[in-house]
């Protein structure tokens, strides 16, 4: 594969402050790779630089095998475009949000709302041209945002945390038009994620950023088999539970994670194992559930964090478990902090680190 854009030794310094030390890394064309770390990390500093809107302090970046310095940093600038973690939409329409940097450009009207109309097919917003942008939902925002991407012809794409705080259908809907973005227009897409499941559903390649440094880069599909130690350290991963395993004779194995918990898992495994389930794939209920789920547990609500359209619970079920549903069911359930709650997963949903 032809690299794109290739970092060496690249260190960003703010002040006294290392928010990048001498990282090396090469995105291919076409490929759709991520950044995975926790806040702090160097994400949004590290794609800055591959937008060309920051200056590495020192090291060297290569855009199509040019090396980048001040003379042609715009050429960086033109092929590359940056969607940002807060989409900053203008108080018009959305029509004209995506129109805008053609309009700059000079493209002709004809050509211009053809690319408009493009675009939003492939966001999946056809006629929503002459709705107000800011009416719109977080994440159909995200998706105007994206399209304003488009329409640009860009051959890079940088996506800054692009579903942090959405809900989950708006995600779903994403990942889709990223994948879709990729193999339409072979454009080379770079996602900064905390999401270890994201970069595994989006991406062929993730690169792992702990304190500024790359400390890892492989294929997500591997990300499972790093040390649990690093996983956890990075991901900060809820619903993490560590315990012995032994077969039921059924095909599973339960664990004994301590607490009086057991959790089923979907293989045969005799011995010590890390098990976590995704906060988006535990059902919650305010009546005992009857399911062909595995996994079951009765427990409170202990925590409460409104991220707008989602709620993200904390659940005392002997050992704590953060679950992550629409705001409309936990109205809809009466839900509140210290209401008691059934919980259910199936044993499909449990993977191992
Ligand atoms: P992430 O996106 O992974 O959360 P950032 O790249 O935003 O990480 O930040 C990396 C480090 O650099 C952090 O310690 C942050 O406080 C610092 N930092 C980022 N931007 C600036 C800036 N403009 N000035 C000073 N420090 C910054
Ligand atoms: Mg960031």
């Amino acid at each position: 594969m032809k690299p794109i854009i290739e970092l060496e030794n690249v260190t960003k310094m703010y002040g006294d402050l290392t928010a990048l030390r001498q990282v090396s890394l090469q995105f291919h064309e076409g490929e759709v790779s991520s950044l995975l770390g926790p806040n702090g990390s160097g994400k949004t500093t590290l794609l800055r630089i591959l937008a060309g809107l920051e200056n590495p302090t020192s090291g060297e970046m290569r855009f199509q095998n040019a090396r980048v310095d001040r003379g042609n940093i715009n050429r960086v600038r033109l092929k590359t475009t940056m969607v940002f973690q807060k989409t900053a939409l203008f108080n018009t329409t959305v029509y004209k949000n995506i129109a805008y940097g053609l309009k700059i450009r000079g493209y002709p009207q004809s050509e211009t709302d053809e690319r408009v109309k493009e675009a939003l097919r492939i966001v999946h917003l056809d006629g929503y041209d002459q709705r107000p942008a800011k009416k719109l939902s977080g994440g159909e925002q995200q998706r105007v945002a994206l399209a304003r991407a488009l329409v640009l012809d860009t051959e890079v794409l940088l996506l800054d945390e692009p579903t942090a705080n959405i809900d989950p259908k708006n995600v779903s809907i994403l990942e889709d038009v990223l994948s879709q973005v990729n193999k339409e227009t072979e454009t080379t897409i770079v996602v900064a994620t905390h999401n270890v499941f994201q970069a595994e559903t989006l991406t062929s390649r993730a690169a792992l950023l702990l304190n500024g440094e790359i400390v890892k880069v492989g294929a997500p599909q591997e990300i499972f088999t790093w040390p649990s130690k690093l996983l956890e350290s990075y991901a900060r991963l809820e619903n993490t539970f560590s315990g012995y395993s032994q077969v039921t004779g059924e095909g599973t194995s339960l664990v004994d994670v301590g607490d009086g918990l057991h959790i089923e898992v979907p293989f045969e495994k005799t011995g010590h194992i890390t098990v976590f389930v995704r906060p988006e794939d535990i059902l919650v209920s305010s009546n005992p559930l009857i399911s062909s789920a595995r996994n079951s547990f009765e427990g409170w609500i202990v925590q409460y964090m409104d991220l707008g359209p989602i709620v993200k619970l904390k659940i005392k079920a002997r050992k704590d478990f953060t679950v992550q549903i629409t705001k409309r069911s936990f109205i809809e359930m009466g839900l509140n902090v210290n209401s008691r709650v059934s919980l259910a997963f199936k044993a499909s949903s449990v993977k191992t680190l």
